[in-house]
């Protein structure tokens, strides 16, 4: 049996890892720190379950920001695959949160290489890299040859760990993997992101129609796909030979607005009713034309995706309109 250590465990991709590794018979083991709730919402239906938790599911308690307890798990553990999914996530809030955004992002992976280079058996790595990395981008689609220009602390962060995931892979013969990936959605996204906001409101809105719906700057484009597939492009990305580089997107661009327009028609409303211009949205600095060209992963990986933006939006909104949610 595998053995794999998924860092960021409790977040959006790290449950639907979970789900996906269990179903290949690995035992998973996962890092959890400490909070003021217990809540671990996008997990409990497998740590409520006794047939898994703590016979296949495992876990341990440490944080990016605590190295030896890190070191300590990985000794104990001698995973076959590491999944790096964790850090602050959110590119606007990481011009709030700089230092926590780049030492989570950023210079945590540098301290888990070190880990890792240390260990007899190292195990394989994959790091959530991010299309950040390209911030306002010199060509269209981007692949994996297009040079990094961030405009966020996310990015520039991102960027940092990307290129020691290169470096310490070239100079240490590592298996080391950067899957630059694009926006992914689901209804497992986090409360504060833009598409899973336009979802929660246009079902609330169906409930009570004089709320508004408050956003920055809705011309913006985005390459959106769904976790699911994006999971499953990492576990392949660690079962090829070589290790490398993926891009890891739909390569199809669309604006925020469609997105607002897919969820507002899912429950037959029209969305410039009830979206407000909010200045308090709006980046120091926003990134554009990022779309991806996943030529790579599906060639070397045989990645396929199975979700288009209309079925992602079909089940955030079916999610949501089923736990609408007026006080909160
Ligand atoms: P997410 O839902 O925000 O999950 C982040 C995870 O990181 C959570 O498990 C969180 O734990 C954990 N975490 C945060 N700070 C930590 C710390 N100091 N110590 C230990 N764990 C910590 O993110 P996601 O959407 O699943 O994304 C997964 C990864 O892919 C992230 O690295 C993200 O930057 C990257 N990425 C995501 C996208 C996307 O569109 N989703 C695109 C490109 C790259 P808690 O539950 O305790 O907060």
């Amino acid at each position: 049996m595998k053995n794999a250590l998924i860092i960021g465990i409790t977040g959006q991709d790290g449950s639907y890892l979970t789900e996906l590794l269990l179903k290949k018979n690995y035992c998973v083991h996962g890092i959890v720190r400490r909070t003021s709730s217990m809540a671990r919402s996008r997990l409990n239906h497998l740590y409520s379950n006794r047939e898994i938790y703590n016979k296949f599911l495992f876990f341990h308690y440490s944080d990016l920001m605590d190295h030896t307890s890190l070191r300590r798990i990985l000794l104990k553990i001698h995973p076959h695959e590491v999944y790096f999914l964790a850090g602050q996530s959110h590119v606007g809030l990481s011009f709030s949160i700089p230092e926590v955004t780049a030492n989570e992002v950023g210079f945590s992976v540098l301290s888990l290489l070190e880990i890792i280079r240390d260990m007899s058996n190292p195990p394989k790595f994959f790091h959530a890299s991010s299309s950040e990395i390209f911030g306002t981008p010199v060509q269209s689609p981007q692949n994996e040859e297009t040079p990094y220009r961030p405009i966020s602390p996310y990015g520039v962060s991102k960027t940092f760990a990307t290129n020691m995931v290169q470096t310490y892979r070239d100079s240490y013969n590592l298996f080391l993997v950067n899957g630059i990936m694009y926006n992914h959605e689901s209804s497992r996204r986090g409360e504060n992101f833009v598409t899973k906001k336009i979802c929660n409101y246009a079902a609330m809105i169906t409930k009570n129609n004089s709320l508004k719906l408050p956003l920055g700057n809705i011309d913006v484009s985005r390459d959106w796909g769904h976790a699911i597939d994006y999971v499953y492009a990492m576990w392949l990305s660690l079962q090829n030979e070589k290790p490398g580089d993926y891009v890891l997107a739909s390569g199809v661009s669309n604006t925020l607005q469609t997105f607002l327009e897919l969820a507002f028609g899912f429950v037959g409303l029209s969305w410039e009713d009830f979206y407000l211009f909010d200045q308090r949205f709006v980046r120091p600095n926003e990134s554009n034309n990022l779309v991806g060209n996943p030529e790579k992963a599906i060639k070397n990986l045989g990645w396929k995706r199975k979700f288009e933006l209309s079925d992602i939006v079909e089940e955030m909104m079916e999610f949501e309109l089923q736990n609408i949610n007026l006080e909160k």
